[in-house]
Order: C-alpha cells, then structure tokens, then sequence
C-alpha cells in the first residue's frame, strides 16, 4: 500500500524561484501538470500515482517525454525551413 500524496507538500520551484505547492505543480497548466512534475517530485513521493489520480495514463505519458521534446524541435526546424523555403511571390516578373 503507498501513502496518498499530500497536496500540500511543499518544493522550491526552478522556474519561479520560490516555494510552490504539490497542487500547483500537478494543475501548473490548469489541464495539465507542470512538464517537470516527475523531476520535481520524484524521490520524494509517489507523484505518479498522484497523477493517476488527476489524469489518465495517456496524458501522463505526455508530461515531459524526450520523444515529445524532440518532436517540438523538429517541428520548429520543419516550419523554419517551409517558411524559407516558400516561392517568393512577390519577385514574379
Ligand atoms: S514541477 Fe514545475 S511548477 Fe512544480 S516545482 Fe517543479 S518546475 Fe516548479
């Protein structure tokens, strides 16, 4: 049997630079926790099955998933080069 997480607990915040709650990190995106809940709160409580809690396992795959980074990444290269890419439409003489 694991212990439920107690949303109260407490953890310094990287990305804001002060102490915030286990409720905030798990609705930081009001639909969604914050992308580094696992390496927040891992170690110190059972966070994932906190989550489970809150989401299905389907979106807790999506929290912070190397291939979901790497995903982002290329699409940004992707829209970068179709942009530059683009006929000039403007030079048709
Ligand atoms: S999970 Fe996100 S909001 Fe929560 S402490 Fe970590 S970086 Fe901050």
């Amino acid at each position: 049997m694991t212990l439920a997480a107690d949303p109260n607990s407490e953890q310094y915040c990287p990305r804001l630079g002060h102490v915030v709650t286990l409720a905030y990190c798990v609705r930081e995106g009001i639909d969604r926790p914050c992308r580094l809940v696992f390496r927040c709160w891992e170690g110190r409580l059972p966070i994932r099955e906190h989550l489970l809690t809150l989401y299905k396992e389907s979106e807790i795959e999506m929290i912070d998933a190397p291939a979901s980074k790497l995903s982002s990444i290329l699409d940004i290269i992707a829209r970068a080069q179709g942009t530059s890419e683009e006929p000039d439409a403007g030079s048709g003489t």
